[in-house]
């Protein structure tokens, strides 16, 4: 009874080494990825990233910088960790999804008008979805690597805020969809 026992400790103790030792080699193989050839990224950048919209935060008069703690104090806790903490919000949780009447979407963070209703569409996501942005300078994108994905983040021009993803299968006139979480969007119903 004794020596089984021990045998069963035994094979614990291996099987703990093994997982060990296959997560020292995944954490590794993380820490070179994009690594190799002296620093650079040799990782393929996303299609939409060549399109010619900002690829780089721009320099702007108006550029709004604050730090965590200011941004935690203007902002709810949800819109906080989607905005500076590129989070999502769960798809058909927004009111924005429906919205149909014309107006205008700002930016949550620092009021930048980002998206006009004549660009929205459904996408059947969940998300907000646009085809084009209000004006193409008031948002940038960056390479997100994130969850094995090779993906164009959206991030807003004035604020540098996460608002959400661009992907090429949307519709006429641009074949663009950008997916936009609602919760970092303010309406604004146009007067006729
Ligand atoms: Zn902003």
């Amino acid at each position: 009874m004794e020596y089984s026992l021990e045998l069963l400790e035994v094979a614990i103790m291996s099987i703990l080494w093994a997982l060990a030792a296959l997560s020292a080699v995944f954490v590794g193989a993380c820490f070179s990825h994009g690594q190799t050839g002296g620093g650079q990224d040799t990782r393929p950048l996303p299609p939409e990233m060549k399109l010619g919209y900002l690829t780089e935060s721009p320099k702007r008069d108006d550029k709004v910088i604050r730090t965590d703690e200011e941004w935690k104090k203007l902002l709810t806790a949800e819109q906080y960790r989607i905005l500076r903490n590129h989070g999502t919000e769960t798809p058909f949780c927004s009111p924005l999804v429906d919205v149909k009447e014309r107006g205008s979407f700002h930016c949550v963070g620092c009021d930048l008008e980002l998206f006009k209703t004549d660009a929205k569409f459904n996408s059947g996501t969940g998300w907000p979805s646009f085809f084009q942005p209000a004006e193409k300078k008031a948002i940038w994108l960056r390479a997100d690597y994130s969850y094995g994905m090779i993906r164009s983040e959206v991030l807003c021009s004035r604020c540098d805020g996460h608002l959400g993803h661009l992907f090429g299968d949307g519709p006429e006139p641009t074949k663009l969809r950008f997916c936009i979480n609602g919760e970092v969007l303010v309406f604004k119903k146009r007067e006729e």
